[in-house]
């Protein structure tokens, strides 16, 4: 009988006993364990590089012959071995020869030897005006590998190494196995691609006859992880389209005044979100929405207008904000757009209960809070539509959890995180998306300056003068207090300075370690301009708006993230007056350089995140986010857009055939994580 993929390889007969324990060693003990673990890179053997003339460049693959070898010594005890490779074909395009070294290797001279003929895979380099390539990947070519062989006169897989089986042998194994498995038994429980067969895949991964079959097979896997993926983003939306909303927003009355009152036009971005919105309030199943736009696009008002028209329709509407100073600020925003109009605004967050001046006489119909809303059993009698600020700094349970506080409400998240297209797609797939791609007008230039060593009285003079003509200062530090470990100034410390620095002027301190009504009291002083230059931590991160305050001095900034920088930025630039973001850094590795550098050369949130994702990889860039992700072998979130939307389109296939995944496609269902219940069912 012919091997499956759940075969044991112990049992396939062609591996010996020490093979299948340096394999299992390895973590691979099933067939498909072995068959997964593919080729690192492949060498085209049918034509091979010509022999190095001079160092630097990538690295080479030749064919040559060992024509002289020894051990030698660096003066004292330190021995390396060496050979001499001769260019059979006489150095007619390179040199003829070149050397080969390898150190602490104490083994290697019994392994290639003079007369050896060999295939080397490394970079040349200099070696006191020597051509030299240390440490290559080598193979010695056998005497029957003349003829058809799997290791030449094609392209040849080169697998990362398992400790006790060589590279020809494993390549011998994986070409054994490919043989000895059922193709039909390769079959995925969904076919991505029929019209190219699974086993027909893997033969080409690992034994391609030309490059495209590689790069194929590769992007047909990569397929099959993007749509595991998007069943469940398509599964959860799904789930949300199941229950029966209801129709909002089919009365304008209060938005209408709204409108009026403000002394400002709403960009085209915001009236077409708005728009968008309205359409999603009128149909008779939840809204599940996304607003995306950069810190500073305006997002509040667009939710400030989805909530007025809940409110007109005569039910509540609830924003959940991520911190307390954020509630507060959103708090203060709301009154005064839509107390004039009538409406009863209700603070509600885990410091306090705050009505409004007046206390307010029947139900709230607007609620701002916190999480501590989550857990606010009497604060909802009808709540219709829930809008959740800075969604990432929420887990999708929580916002289920609120969610559930409605009878299925209508859901508008909102994030400034940018983050590319392709991600969006996944993390946030299962929702619709309006963009605020639009800057309100009015705005001031904004000035980013990256600086080393920058005189402490030079910025001391800076913030001066812009306090002097009215302006306001934040002075960021990345620590509350001093620290043994990390050698950076601490927001305790830099305040009692800039107290004597700034001479009648009002400096104020904010940090996460402040309690919440302290920090309520100084976020408003400084709004309300009392004080004039705040020192902070990076509390003040996520959407903090006092457009009077222009000056951004960022001290040790490389101790950030890029995004956060990004976010700490979106702070100022939001008036009419000029804006001045500096990095100061005494930090002098390159990576830290080149992160400030991306600030200093674009304000685009995108480019950004796009920059943030280059530098530090996707798993550090989007933590919590990255957890639907799980491990991708081959997809690649950044350049592979077109096949993401391919996958998104089967799940929509899928799922529109059998919503609930018992019928036609019931062998799917355990592709399904449950544990993020979006939307767990009610029903
Ligand atoms: P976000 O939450 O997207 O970062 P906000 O909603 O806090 O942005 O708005 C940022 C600032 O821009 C606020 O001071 C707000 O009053 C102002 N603003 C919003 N929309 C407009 C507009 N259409 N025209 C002018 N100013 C606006
Ligand atoms: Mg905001």
């Amino acid at each position: 009988m012919k091997a499956g993929p759940d075969s044991d390889l112990a049992e396939l007969g062609f591996l010996d006993a020490k093979e299948t324990l340096a394999l299992a060693a390895a973590g691979l003990r099933r067939v498909a364990d072995l068959l997964m673990w593919l080729p690192r890179r492949y060498e085209d053997r049918r034509s091979f590089d010509a022999f190095p003339a001079q160092p630097g460049g990538p690295a080479v693959c030749i064919r040559g012959k060992v024509i002289d070898a020894s051990k030698r010594h660096f003066g004292g005890s330190r021995g390396f071995y060496e050979i001499l490779v001769e260019d059979q074909n006489g150095g007619v395009f390179g040199s003829s020869t070149v050397s080969c070294r390898w150190f602490n290797m104490p083994f290697i001279h019994r392994m290639i030897l003079a007369g050896h003929e060999v295939i080397l895979h490394g970079k040349p380099k200099d070696s006191n005006g020597k051509l030299v390539i240390d440490h290559p990947e080598f193979e010695i070519v056998r005497d029957d590998d003349q003829g058809p062989s799997i290791h030449l006169e094609r392209i040849v897989p080169i697998y990362r190494n398992i400790s006790g089986i060589a590279q020809r042998r494993l390549r011998e194994i994986q070409h054994r196995l490919l043989q000895e498995i059922e193709p039909a038994t390769l079959a995925a429980s969904f076919d991505v691609d029929p019209t190219y067969p699974r086993h027909e895949a893997f033969r080409e991964v690992h034994f391609p006859d030309a490059v495209e079959q590689a790069a194929a097979a590769r992007r047909r896997f990569a397929l099959e992880e993007f749509f595991a993926l998007q069943l469940n983003v398509v599964w959860r939306r799904a789930r949300v389209l199941d229950h029966q909303g209801r129709v909002l927003g089919r009365k304008t009355t209060l938005l209408k005044r709204f409108y009026e009152n403000l002394p400002f036009d709403l960009t085209g971005a915001q009236k077409r979100s708005i728009k968008e919105i309205l359409a999603d309030l009128r149909e008779a199943r939840p809204m599940n929405r996304l607003l995306q736009g950069d810190v500073g696009s305006g997002k509040t008002f667009v939710a400030m207008a989805a909530m007025l028209l809940a409110v007109d329709s005569g039910c509540q509407a609830a924003l959940m904000a991520p911190t307390q100073i954020l509630a507060e600020q959103h708090y203060l925003t709301f009154k005064k757009w839509l107390e004039p109009l009538g409406v009863r605004v209700l603070l509600r967050t885990a410091a306090k209960e705050e009505s409004s001046h007046t206390p307010i006489e029947g139900e709230p119909q607007i609620l701002i809070g916190t999480h501590a809303l989550l857990y606010d059993k009497v604060a909802f009698s009808d709540l219709g539509l829930v809008v959740i600020d800075e969604q990432h700094k929420f887990g999708v349970s929580q916002r289920s959890r609120l969610i559930e506080q409605g009878t299925m409400p209508d859901v508008l998240v909102m994030t400034a995180t940018p983050i590319p297209r392709t991600l969006t797609m996944t993390i946030y797939g299962d929702l619709d998306v309006s963009v605020l791609d639009e800057r309100p007008a009015g705005r001031g230039k904004m000035i980013t300056a990256l600086r080393s060593a920058a005189k402490q009285s030079d910025i001391t003079k800076f913030v001066k003068e812009q306090l002097k003509a009215g302006r306001q200062a934040y002075l960021v530090y990345p620590l509350v207090e001093e620290s043994d470990s990390l050698k950076a100034e601490s927001a305790t410390e830099a305040f009692a300075k800039w107290r004597k620095r700034l001479p009648g002027r009002e400096v104020g301190m904010i940090h996460g370690k402040l309690p919440a009504e302290e920090k309520e009291e100084v976020m408003r002083r400084f709004r309300d301009g009392e004080i004039h230059a705040l020192v902070a931590t990076s509390v003040i991160e996520v959407g903090v708006d006092v457009p009077n305050a222009n000056l951004m001095i960022l001290h040790h900034a490389e101790r950030f993230g890029l995004a956060q920088l990004h976010q700490l930025r979106g702070r100022i630039g939001r008036g009419e007056h000029k804006s001045y973001c500096i990095l100061l850094t005494d930090g002098k590795s390159s990576e830290a350089m080149e992160k400030l550098a991306v600030m200093e050369k674009t304000a685009d949130g995108f480019v950004i995140a796009e920059e943030d994702l280059r530098l530090r990889g996707p798993g550090d860039v989007l933590g919590t986010l990255q957890s639907g992700l799980g491990d991708l072998k081959f997809a690649d979130f950044l350049a592979d857009t077109i096949l993401l939307r391919e996958a998104r389109a089967l799940a929509d296939e899928v799922i529109a055939a059998d919503p609930s995944l018992t019928r036609t496609h019931a062998s799917l269902r355990p592709l399904i994580h449950d544990e993020a219940p979006a939307a767990s069912r009610r029903d």
